[in-house]
């Protein structure tokens, strides 16, 4: 039988560590092996320190100061301009094809050239959000519970109640306004709630809430409405599936319709990757601030200890994922989301902590949506210590499970049933 636990030394300082075969084997003291498997960082050198330091720079100034709504500063007021522009551009293209067909003749010519430019305003429209076809919606009558949790949070916030939960089988957890009523709504990743205790459920809802009442889904209305016309630009132009087929194959197709859509995404597509990139560094600082502002709301009303806790378990999204997907190819008399919540338990503090180092390592990056969470829990916890405002206790959280069950056992056969 193997022993639970064998003893090495680190190669690069000589400290004694403990050896867990279920888990990396690194050195707390100098970082030895602390990312076994790096990503493959494509990124120079250059642009990586200047990220670290835009980062810690933000994280200094939250940390000494008081946090408070992103002001306007430069980068933030030219996000808005630039998002004012993209957004006025399809009125433009419009106008421009009015105009052409009232003023201008022959007419077969400013009709043609009319429809190039209504085109244009077609493509660059702003889209509301939509809900994905993806996720499972579930009534108020259905999970009473939940609502009426969502709903404190939200009157304890200061902001609108959901207008409807969704649920899906990813391990994340989010909230949108959807529609041009931009109607909040909560969606809940199963694997990611499952490893999660009532008292950071409450903290990853929080945080989320938090966006909601700052209006911050990504930095508001006009630039949240520039960004979807970015997308919807961005998969048109992106490279195609059966382009990329026929490429590896080194087929050539004799119509020349791949040139030209080659030739589109060449130009106009890189062309909106760079409006693209160019708008999410311009909105970095007021986002990532918008962030740490939400953790701050979270701890306020969860706790800060238990929204330091949440973010912690996001962490171990991934592992969660994976526990709930094996319990689903081999299933056994264990339920997947139980066979999650034990995963994610007897995950020990020293592989936690690890991957919140990997986390300082691989996530600070301006195009990152969050800051490294390493950063988000030291925020939290190098504050005064608040205590919950809203406490979730176990059996309501119990019942909240018991409530989603019938929707996660159809949500999780059909997740099977695609595997
Ligand atoms: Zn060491
Ligand atoms: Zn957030």
């Amino acid at each position: 039988m193997q022993r639970a636990e064998q003893i090495t030394r680190c190669p690069d300082c000589g400290q004694q560590l403990r050896v867990n075969p279920r888990h990396v084997t690194w050195c707390d003291k100098c970082d030895w092996n602390v990312d076994p498997a790096p990503e493959v960082d494509r990124t120079p050198p250059w642009r990586r320190r200047l990220e670290h330091r835009l980062a810690d720079a933000l994280y200094r100034e939250l940390e000494s100061g008081t946090v408070h709504r992103p002001g306007w500063d430069a980068a933030r007021i030219s996000a808005h301009v630039l998002s004012g522009l993209i957004l006025l551009l399809p009125l433009l293209a419009f106008l421009v094809g009015v105009g052409l067909l009232v003023f201008y003749r022959p007419l077969w010519l400013s009709g043609l050239l009319a429809l190039l430019a209504f085109g244009i305003a077609f493509l660059l429209r702003p889209r509301a959000t939509r809900l994905p076809d993806d996720i499972y919606l579930v009534h108020r009558d259905e999970v009473p519970t939940l609502y009426a949790v969502l709903d404190e949070l939200a009157d304890a916030i200061g902001t609108r109640r959901v207008a409807a939960v969704a649920v899906t089988t990813d391990a994340n957890l989010w909230y949108a306004q959807v529609g041009w009523r931009f109607r909040p709504v909560v969606c809940i990743g199963l694997p990611l709630w499952a490893g999660l205790s009532p008292q950071e459920r409450v903290a990853v809802l929080a945080h989320e809430f938090g966006h909601g009442r700052h209006g911050d889904t990504r930095s508001g209305w006009v630039v949240g409405a520039a960004w979807s016309v970015l997308g919807e630009l961005q998969a048109t132009f992106a490279e195609q599936h059966g382009d990329r087929i026929r490429r590896e194959f080194g087929y050539e197709d004799p119509t020349g319709a791949t040139l030209v859509s080659r030739m589109l995404n060449a130009t106009i597509g890189v062309l909106v990757s760079g409006v693209a990139w160019l708008l999410e560094r311009l909105a970095f600082r007021s986002d990532q601030r918008a962030e740490y502002l939400a953790d701050l709301k979270s701890g306020e009303i969860a706790g800060s200890e238990a929204s330091a806790h949440a973010l912690e378990r996001v962490l171990l999204a991934d592992t969660s994922y994976r526990a709930m997907e094996r319990a689903l190819r081999f299933p056994t008399e264990i339920d997947p989301l139980e066979a999650v919540r034990r995963e994610v338990t007897e995950i020990p503090a020293h592989e936690i902590e690890r991957r919140l180092r990997v986390s300082r390592l691989r996530e600070v990056r301006t195009d990152a949506t969050h800051p490294p969470t390493y950063l988000r829990t030291k925020l939290l916890r190098s504050r005064p210590a608040t205590s919950a405002r809203l406490v979730l206790g176990i059996d309501r959280s119990r019942a909240i499970d018991h409530e989603l069950q019938p929707t996660a056992t159809k949500a999780l056969a059909a997740l099977r049933a695609s595997l």
